[in-house]
């Protein structure tokens, strides 16, 4: 399938190519470059999907994908859950009136403000991250907080090692392995000694852009044994698991889609067989898609500023690194596309460059049309996962908007920051 089959927002067979009905250009030209798109009816199309997939199972959306507030309205529609990892998501979830008993809170290192955060708006589950956090969580939580435990399965999840989470010699989760201090044992001993926490399930999130659903049936089958292990071993039956997000998105033509379908059915197989043998109650599942439900929605657009040619040919464009620090982060690859105009000149290998000072400032190597020139825009499809969240003001540039499309109507959701903004926190 080619990436422009699985993103329908992004027609370049058309006289003009458009974003969820709207000529690319006409977005630049009325909110200036570089600048975000996202398509919320596709962001609403992937969340119906996940729960079509998936009917008995939450599906949390991971926040930190994309948290801004309207796109936490729309997932909230479409009654998702939420996946949070600091008081600032809470924050955002909670100015929407994001249903408190739907969120988790993660994360390996919760402050104190973190964890205040989510027992103040009621979070329903927290997800422990070490023995420190189960004391620290335990003295200040009144009544019964229901928590989860992030276990390490030992997946190799085939991803790049930095966003490589399911496995030994990274920092998240209880381990299974004896003799190390954090190990589940010793995690689920600390969580039943404490009279304010009430322990409900397990968690385990393997790593992301994972294309393999065998991954996740094999995380699936461990979980279901350590489930297992742990009634053996504390006579308590949990209720709830957790196997994590990380579904891959194409980013480039012939990158092939998850197999959502396929996933569906073989999580729901795997479960069943292996709660049918240990005769363990089938738990209560919930998956975190994160990039699946925003990636392909978004579209980042930018304005060649400069040419070079050389040994090399550079292309130039108006944002970079800052925001997309993807590439520079750990290798990530995106294809680009001329928009605006048709051009027949023959296409030449380039690197489109970003214009910050560093010489890893590159958003992608790729064959563009040899009359490519100043002024001209380029168009990097399926940024909406982890483009605006990990974007920065490197160099002092304000950060690009965000502009929703849907039937043809752009409204911005998220506006562009001004020299104001970047002033307002230098007290100097
Ligand atoms: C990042 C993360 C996710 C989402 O990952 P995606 O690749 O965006 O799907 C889900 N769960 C946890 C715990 C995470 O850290």
């Amino acid at each position: 399938m080619t990436l422009s089959e699985l993103l329908p927002s992004l027609d370049f067979g058309h006289e003009e190519a458009q974003f969820a009905g709207v000529p690319i250009s006409h977005l630049a030209a009325r909110f200036g470059t570089p600048l975000y798109l996202i398509d919320e009816e596709e962001v609403r199309s992937r969340a119906r999907a996940y729960r079509a997939a998936l009917p008995d199972a939450e599906v949390a959306f991971a926040s930190k994908a994309l948290c801004t507030r309207s796109v936490l309205r729309w997932v909230a529609e479409e009654g998702l859950s939420l996946d949070t990892c600091s008081a600032g998501e809470i924050a955002a979830a909670r100015s929407v009136g994001f249903p408190a008993e739907r969120i988790l809170l993660h994360g390996n290192a919760k402050t104190p403000e973190d964890l205040k955060a989510a027992l103040e708006y009621g979070v329903r589950r927290i997800v422990l991250d070490s023995l420190d956090e189960i004391e620290q969580l335990g003295a200040l939580a009144h009544g019964r907080q229901q928590v989860m435990i992030r276990v390490t399965p030992g997946v190799q999840a085939d991803t790049h090692a930095a966003i490589t989470t399911g496995t030994e010699g990274q920092k998240f989760g209880f381990s299974l392995l004896d003799g190390v201090r954090d190990n589940l044992a010793a995690a689920v001993s600390a969580v039943l000694a404490q009279p304010s926490l009430s322990l409900v399930g397990l968690h385990c999130h393997i790593g992301s852009q994972v294309s393999r659903v065998d991954r996740y049936e094999e995380a699936a089958r461990r979980m279901v044994d350590v489930l297992a292990g742990v009634r053996t071993a504390y006579g308590v039956t949990l209720r709830e698991l957790d196997l994590g997000g990380g579904h891959a998105v194409p980013y480039l033509p012939g990158d092939t889609d998850f197999d959502l379908d396929g996933y569906a059915r073989r999580l729901r197989v795997a479960l069943a067989y292996e709660c049918s043998t240990r005769d363990f109650p089938l738990p209560r599942l919930t998956i975190e898609p994160g990039r699946a439900i925003v990636g392909p929605a978004g579209m980042t657009v930018y304005r060649v500023c400069a040419v070079k040619r050389g040994s090399k040919t550079f292309v130039a464009v108006d944002g970079g690194m800052s925001d997309n620090p993807r590439p520079s982060l750990y290798g990530a690859k995106y294809t680009a596309r001329l928009v605006g105009r048709h051009s027949r000149a023959p296409r030449r290998p380039m690197s489109v460059v970003g214009r910050h000072c560093e010489s890893g400032d590159v958003l992608a190597d790729l064959l563009l049309p040899d009359d490519i020139h100043p002024g001209d825009l380029l168009a990097v499809p399926c940024t909406g996962a982890y483009h605006h969240s990990l974007a920065s003001n490197y160099n002092l540039v304000g950060r690009p908007p965000l502009v929703g499309v849907r039937d043809g109507v752009a409204t911005m959701l998220v506006r562009r920051e001004t020299e104001e903004d970047l002033f307002a926190r230098d007290l100097g």
